[in-house]
């Protein structure tokens, strides 16, 4: 990933809310779970787990507030506009965030390092043989 230029600019649908990627995501996954597919209403969800203070966000943002199976708190922030999931986060863990980072300018940061949630994902989907895969949140 040596040819990218940062910072990267994203934004939801219908640009209500902007922010800007300052440094390359720490780790970038594909997650199979059900509740990804109904995020994303596809297969799966991109995140980039990024240090919160490489992100910074213009625009008014919304909070949802889950509990994931795990009893983790899985706060979603969406934009109250166009509904466009931008990330998610867990306040007991403030130093990094999860990036819907699919709404980037340039999307080629976003090759899946692991697939999680194997157990919940459809069946012609294929993860290719080299990218390591856990049943569950490894
Ligand atoms: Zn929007
Ligand atoms: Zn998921």
């Amino acid at each position: 990933m040596a040819d990218i230029q940062y910072p990267i600019s994203g934004s939801c649908q219908c640009g209500n809310v902007r922010y800007q990627l300052l440094s390359p995501p720490l780790k970038v996954m594909a997650c199979h779970c059900k509740e990804c597919q109904k995020l994303s209403t596809s297969a799966f969800s991109l995140t980039a787990l990024v240090a919160t203070d490489t992100v910074v966000f213009e625009g008014e943002l919304v909070q949802w507030e889950r509990l994931a199976e795990s009893g983790n708190k899985n706060y979603a922030k969406f934009c109250p506009v166009c509904g466009n999931r931008i990330y998610h986060f867990n306040p007991d863990q403030p130093e990094v965030i999860k990036l819907k980072a699919a709404n980037l300018t340039d999307t080629s940061i976003l090759k899946p390092e692991a697939h999680i949630w194997v157990s919940q994902k459809q069946a012609w989907f294929h993860i290719p043989d080299d990218v390591p895969q856990f049943d569950k949140q490894p």
